[in-house]
């Protein structure tokens, strides 16, 4: 597979790093995959006829590589479900709906949150930051949670309760800020910035669009079982079909922008020949593009105070994501159009009575901009629409979480609603964290235990982790980073275990660092008697629940 990644600003090529989030050429953050069509296109699509129907399906075309399968949850091959009822009541005999509830946490975040993961995995990220507005952290803590990545989630305050705990449930910290979306994005770029850490950019992270385009795939390869090849196709050369409409509801409008990518790409690869219209839809209180767009506003104006009860659609400031949508809004002879919260409710309820297909309210504000455009004419009765339905939210169980699951940061003066001032922002960061988190060296040979250990470490509590592959290594390690707890594996080639402690103890810098032995074996009462007085604690690999081991681990940092 040959790709690079291209800068929109420059047009520099570059192979692809997982974890730079620049161009090396300009700093532009803009910058996309391009494979090599036509290399592509000698084996797609006939390769991959034979491939179960998920997102990995298409992997020719998407920027990992070595999908790692540990890594999976079912992400993509969601079905694409007529809507015949629906499709009756408003005269559109071609409806679909692309059930995107059906991913693994529910929303087409699963898609981003697949490909991201896995390159980050590649990348060899472990800790990362991301602002969303509910869904992507979800999405992003379920991956992460099998990479052994730990994710720090800010939020707002008005991400629903439920989503917050299905978030912390995942074991990712929630960072809850009491202040718009925009500024949540900020202070999370900033916490980003001074840990050194990894951070999602939404639309300018090349996999998040990556992974959105086999959407498009997906759609156009349904369509064709759905309704036959389209008109042109040879046994030899396939056609797909395209939608006449592909309609979503926008918050930084990634879907879309990456849905548009997937379409082109087939029209480059010969197997479609048009793109469909593009209908993004925001929420009237939030409809920075909609407005601008219907003012021929070359630029986005800001939504500073968003005022919409459907805070997953909350983005005010959609900076250039509105510039890129708006050429592709107007080159598929799309629109942007934007619905009361009162119609995007109304369009839920009327989706679950016809449907049977329950979505949250995000969604609702998607079928709400499809009743409008058909009212309005603008989608025709002969036309084959599909609208994205995503969302739908697991209820975390709020008792299983103790007090402090979020960290709270107030960016409000005592008195009053108004956001605080810049300055504000930066100052609040420190209620997050303190400055330094306990360190941990975990010792063990085998790449497996060591991300267990990791994750079950970062999954609850905030460690500055490091990792040694053998004994020599430990001892270097230890002594060179003094940490305040080391975990360390028995049995190891060469320098084992045993060798490492007597090398800890002897030296009076590293006598007194407290040392966990984790063992996968049962020791015999010889080895009992050489650990005894040397270690703290002695657990058995695969006999410790993570909450076990956490304890052990905390009351010997304290
Ligand atoms: C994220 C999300 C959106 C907005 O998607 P973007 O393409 O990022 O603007 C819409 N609906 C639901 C349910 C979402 O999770
Ligand atoms: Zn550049």
């Amino acid at each position: 597979m040959t790709f690079v990644i291209r800068c929109l600003d420059c047009g520099h090529a570059a192979p692809f790093n997982p974890s730079s989030m620049h161009c090396p050429q300009c700093n532009s953050q803009w910058r996309e995959a391009e494979y090599d069509m036509a290399e592509v296109a000698k084996t797609f699509p006939a390769e991959i006829k034979e491939r179960p129907f998920d997102l990995w399906r298409y992997q020719e075309l998407l920027p990992i590589r070595n999908p790692n399968p540990t890594l999976r949850l079912g992400e993509g091959g969601t079905p694409l479900i007529q809507a015949v009822n629906l499709g009756m009541m408003l005269g559109l005999p071609n409806l679909y709906i692309k059930d995107e509830r059906q991913g693994p946490t529910s929303s087409f975040k699963d898609r981003q949150a697949a490909v991201t993961i896995a390159a980050l995995k590649e990348g060899g990220v472990t800790e990362m930051v991301a602002a969303s507005t509910g869904n992507v952290a979800i999405a992003l803590s379920a991956y992460a949670a099998r990479a052994g990545i730990k994710l720090w989630a800010f939020v707002t305050s008005l991400v629903p309760g439920v989503k917050m705990r299905e978030i912390a449930l995942y074991g990712s910290q929630v960072v809850k800020i009491t202040g718009s979306y925009d500024q949540a994005k900020q202070i999370a770029a900033e916490f980003a910035r001074q840990r050194g850490l990894y951070q999602d950019m939404g639309a300018r992270t090349v996999t998040a669009v990556e992974a959105m385009k086999t959407l498009a795939y997906e759609i156009a390869e349904q369509l064709t079982m759905a309704q036959g090849p389209a008109a042109g196709a040879t046994k030899d050369s396939p056609k797909w079909r395209t939608p006449d409409w592909y309609i979503q509801a926008i918050s930084g409008g990634m879907g879309p922008l990456g849905v548009y990518k997937g379409f082109k790409e087939l029209r480059q690869l010969g197997l479609i020949d048009r793109i469909p219209a593009m209908a993004p839809i925001q929420a009237d209180g939030c409809a920075p593009m909609v407005l601008s767009w219907k003012k021929g506003l070359e630029k986005a104006e800001p939504v500073l105070s968003p005022k919409t009860r459907i805070e997953t659609l909350a983005t005010g400031d959609p900076g250039r994501t509105y510039v890129m949508l708006r050429k592709q809004v107007n080159e598929t002879n799309g629109v942007f159009e934007s619905v009361s919260d009162e119609d995007a409710f109304r369009a839920m309820h009327v989706l679950a009575k016809m449907e049977g297909i329950s979505a949250e309210p995000a969604s609702g504000v998607a079928f709400a901009g499809l009743f409008k455009l058909v009212r309005a004419g603008i989608i025709k009765p002969t036309d084959t629409v599909v609208v994205n339905c995503t969302g739908h939210t697991m209820p975390a169980e709020q008792f299983l979480f103790g007090e402090g699951w979020t960290r709270d940061v107030d960016l409000r003066t005592k008195q009053e609603q108004a956001p605080t001032p810049q300055e504000g922002l930066l100052s609040a960061l420190n209620n997050v964290t303190p400055n330094r988190f306990p360190r941990v060296t975990v010792v063990d040979d085998t790449a497996e235990a060591r991300r267990l250990i990791r994750r079950i470490l970062q999954s609850q509590g905030d460690f500055e982790i490091s990792e040694a592959t053998n004994g020599r290594e430990a001892i270097e390690l230890v002594t060179k980073e003094r940490p305040d707890l080391v975990i360390l594996d028995l049995m190891m080639p060469e320098v084992d275990g045993f060798a490492v402690l007597d090398a800890l103890r002897s030296n009076p810098e590293t006598a007194n660092i407290p040392v966990i032995v984790a063992t996968a074996k049962e020791l015999t009462v010889d080895e009992k008697g050489r650990l005894q007085g040397q270690i703290q604690s002695l657990m058995m690999k695969g006999d410790f629940l993570n909450d076990e081991f956490l304890e052990e681990v905390r009351s010997l940092i304290r």
